[in-house]
């Protein structure tokens, strides 16, 4: 099994450039996290690029402090911004993993000029598909280190002492009764978004803004939907298998 997927993930490795949807607590990040590992290509978390403005706390950053924690989505332009100049770093020249972008239609057709542009447009848009049952017990015991960005959850994955970090390879310990990355300033907790109102404004800001920008890249036939329920690895080799289906651009 592993053989045959080494195998399908070499073949496609020259042409991923790819952009992970879906509603949050889908597993976006999950797995973008492990498509840029196999791949050795950046894994561009838009959430989290927009929360380090904020944490920065510069005029964009308090900017985006506004809709963030409210589960609003940032204004298109600042977002827009933000990805394309992180698109234009060398490391991102052989593909990338987009996770949490483009989230609105504007956003997908700036993405889609840009890269067109650049003669590397989009190879495949991956949907994540689960039940909103699921979603909601996802991100209600959902625990991240906001430092290196490390994702737990308290019932079915808790941070426990001792336990190496996947993101930042430190030891997790215990301070003050939090669990903590060694090397990380902050505890791993909820997220200020994390809360049952944002979380439900999140998803019917996910149904108003960002299912246009999915129906777009359905009539552009790039869109694969992939079943995201079920354990991470299963996840994974659904869109490994989908990403081996895609022809070379
Ligand atoms: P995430 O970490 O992907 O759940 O994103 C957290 C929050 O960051 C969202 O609820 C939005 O407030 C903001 N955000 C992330 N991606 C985008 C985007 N593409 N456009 C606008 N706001 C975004």
């Amino acid at each position: 099994m592993r053989h045959q997927y080494a195998a399908s993930a070499s073949r496609i490795a020259h042409q991923v450039r790819v952009s992970l949807l879906g509603p949050p607590g889908s597993g976006k990040g999950t797995q973008a996290e492990l498509l840029a590992r196999r791949f050795a290509l950046p894994h561009v978390d838009t959430g989290a690029l927009l929360r380090a403005e904020v944490a920065a706390g510069g005029p964009l950053g308090q900017v985006l402090a506004r809709y963030i924690p409210e589960g609003l989505l940032a204004p298109d332009e600042l977002v827009i911004q933000v990805i394309l100049r992180r698109l234009r770093q060398p490391d991102a020249r052989a593909g990338f993993i987009l996770d949490g972008f483009p989230r609105s239609l504007p956003q997908a057709e700036r993405l889609d000029a840009a890269l067109q542009a650049a003669g590397r447009p989009l190879a495949a848009v991956i949907l994540l598909r689960v039940s909103e049952q699921v979603l909601w017990r996802r991100l209600l015991h959902r625990v991240v280190c906001d430092h290196c960005g490390s994702v737990f959850n308290e019932l079915s994955k808790p941070p426990r002492p001792g336990q190496i970090c996947p993101r930042c390879q430190t030891p997790i310990e215990l301070v003050g009764g939090q669990p903590k990355c060694r090397h990380c300033p902050e505890p791993i907790r909820r997220r200020a978004d994390d809360r049952p109102e944002a979380i439900a404004q999140r998803l019917r800001v996910y149904q108003r803004e960002t299912i246009p920008a999915v129906e777009h890249y359905q009539v552009l036939g790039i869109l694969h939907e992939v079943d995201g329920e079920g354990p991470e690895d299963m996840v994974f080799r659904r869109i490994l298998d989908v990403l081996s289906q895609v022809p070379a651009s």
